[in-house]
């Protein structure tokens, strides 16, 4: 199976991205202030992926077509981790009407 991610996006509009605050820029991370919350002592969300239409903040263009994350080199641990092809992958797609096979 072949995805290509930057015409899909699927999964920085599905899940909640959630990481360590001290990933963020306000306690020496990487992950750029004011597009993040911290939620608590352990818990930091990345703007927009908890909302009722979840879509990260940083996350340009259009779903399904041609996107990029701004903050690529930045972007916190969840989204690194995350595999295209994957089950949660899949899911994403079919949630936004995209093919499962790319
Ligand atoms: S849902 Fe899958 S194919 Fe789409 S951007 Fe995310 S990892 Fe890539
Ligand atoms: S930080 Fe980038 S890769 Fe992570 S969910 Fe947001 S747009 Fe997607």
């Amino acid at each position: 199976m072949d995805y290509s991610c930057v015409e899909c996006g699927a999964c920085c509009a599905s899940f909640r991205v959630d990481f360590h605050p001290s990933d963020g820029e306000a306690q020496g991370g990487r992950v750029p202030e004011g597009l993040y919350d911290e939620l608590n002592v352990s818990i930091a969300r990345m703007r927009g992926t908890d909302d009722a239409q979840p879509r990260c903040r940083a996350l340009r263009g259009r779903i399904g077509e041609q996107v990029s994350c701004f903050i690529y080199d930045e972007r916190p641990d969840p989204c690194r981790e995350f595999e295209a092809g994957s089950e949660a992958c899949l899911r994403a797609r079919r949630r936004h009407g995209l093919a499962e096979v790319a």
